[in-house]
């Protein structure tokens, strides 16, 4: 190990800046930020720390540094452009053994900045010992994405709750499981919801009931199309904190992979005659583990609450007293659109689009098609390949042009993405000819003839075949 890390308390203290542009004003924001009372020693200043000054942030000598600025310094930082008075400061730094930090010069420098993530109090520091700032970018960006906002939140909670979860819990074991349950239930999910009184009455009744099971939590999460790339990150923390995962048929593999090892899973797939699990099993199957502590997450393809059931979920977990979140998901028509390179609502083409559902021959029949025939709109269909039939003669009869534009999009997001471009009267025909399946979304409208040419991902778009 060649830098020793730690983080120093500078809060009140005298620190000295020697540099007066752009480089120096922000190691200067960064210890303004940890509360030091910083002298600045340049001849000129740059127009940021210019107003620091006036604002009466900094100290400011208005010359060359001299050996003797260096006295009761706790730190001293160099932030020129003139390696010769980098290294002057530098030298008087050692001598004084103040530590120095020379920017960009780990020769010159006795400490070195790391790359930070701030969710104060709680603070990751990142260092590649000084051999690739850059790497240490890329890194703290990597891990910015796993790290929710409330992160410094919950912290803060936890350091409130600390000497009366002590003075609970004897034994080292069971304050650990108490803290792991406060760090990741229904208490985070209260303080994510910026809900701290919650927060606080959940963490009271557990102590007070520390005996029983502490109430677990359920998140309802979008998957997406199946791309693990469309994901949230709000929705990959989730799966990764998740204790027992009940799933769709619909969610891909490679989501599934992005999920903690050791998760329970449960796949309660229900396609259209696939014999899954019944709505009602699933309600129960969430409420059972919930109540047993777990944090449950209930991971559906696309969004919960399009087509989903997301809220008769909800609506018995909240029956049953059980918490609960809703992470939304990029639903199927919004990923067929843009991997099919389909603009729901180009304004050339469309006012409005549609989520419908062609899942049975009432629906097909009830919906009012006058906008659509007016070339208006756009329609985006869920699990409707098996009634194409039923719904080409509706809208023939709604008076929808034959040669209305429609565009399948089988698979969309996925590596097995197909595309295939018809028209009102030909889509059945070509649909069985193609042997479209399903996952597939339906768009309908002059904006699906874009398809044949704005297609960019996966194979290039199949057209009409075969005589009428
Ligand atoms: N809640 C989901 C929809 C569930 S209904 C969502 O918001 O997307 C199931 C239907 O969604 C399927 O029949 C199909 O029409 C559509 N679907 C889901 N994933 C799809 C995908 N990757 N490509 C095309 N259609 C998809």
């Amino acid at each position: 190990m060649r830098y020793f890390p730690l983080f120093l308390d500078i809060k009140d203290k005298p620190v000295l800046l020697v540099g007066g542009g752009q480089v120096a004003a922000r190691k200067f924001s960064l210890m303004a930020d940890a509360g030091a009372k910083v002298t600045v020693v340049a001849p000129l200043l740059g127009q940021e720390l210019a107003a620091a000054l006036a604002r009466g942030a900094l100290v400011h000598h208005e010359r060359e540094f001299a050996p003797a600025d260096i006295e009761g310094a706790w730190l001293v930082v160099a932030a020129t452009d003139d390696r010769a008075v980098n290294a002057t400061v530098s030298a008087a730094a050692n001598a004084a053994r103040i530590p120095c930090n020379v920017v960009d010069d780990r020769e010159l420098s006795s400490f070195i900045m790391p790359a930070i993530i701030d969710r104060s109090p709680v603070q990751i520091a990142i260092s590649t010992g000084g051999t690739s700032p850059v790497l240490a970018r890329l890194i703290r960006e990597r891990l910015e994405t796993l790290l929710d906002g409330s992160l410094g939140t919950l912290a803060a909670f936890a350091d409130r709750w600390r000497v009366a979860v002590k003075a609970k819990f004897a034994d080292i074991g069971a304050r650990r499981r108490f803290l792991s349950w406060m760090l990741t239930g229904p208490v985070a999910a209260a303080l994510r919801a910026d809900r701290t009184a919650q927060a606080e009455e959940l963490t009271r009744k557990a102590l007070e009931n520390a005996d029983s099971l502490p109430a677990g939590h359920v998140v309802l999460v979008g998957a997406g199309p199946g791309n693990s790339g469309l994901m949230t990150l709000q929705g990959l923390r989730a799966l990764q904190e998740a204790d027992v995962i009940v799933h769709d048929r619909l969610v891909s593999a490679e989501v599934m992979d992005l999920a903690r090892r050791d998760a329970a899973r449960f796949d309660v797939g229900k396609f259209v005659g696939g014999g899954g699990a019944t709505q009602e099993e699933i309600n129960k199957l969430l409420v059972e583990h919930a109540q047993r502590g777990e944090y449950v997450v209930r991971l559906k393809g696309g969004d919960s609450f399009v087509f989903g059931r997301g809220g008769e979920e909800i609506d018995y977990l909240r029956a049953n007293g059980v918490s609960y979140e809703v992470i939304p998901g990029i639903t199927a028509a919004l990923a067929a659109g843009a991997y099919a390179g389909v603009p729901l609502t180009d304004r050339r083409y469309s006012q409005s689009v549609r989520f419908l559902t062609g899942n049975s021959d009432d629906q097909v029949a009830q919906f009012n098609y006058s906008d659509l025939a007016a070339g208006r709109e756009t329609l985006a269909f869920y699990m409707s390949v098996g009634r194409l039939a039923a719904l080409r003669d509706k809208l023939l009869a709604s008076g929808v042009k034959s040669d209305m534009p429609v565009a399948f999009i089988e698979n969309a997001s996925r590596a097995e993405q197909r595309v295939l471009v018809s028209t009102v009267e030909g889509m059945h025909r070509d649909a069985v000819m193609h042997k479209i399946t399903a996952p597939s979304l339906l768009i309908i409208g002059n904006v699906a003839k874009t398809a044949a040419e704005l297609q960019w991902f996966g194979r290039s778009a199949l057209s009409a075949g075969g005589a009428e």
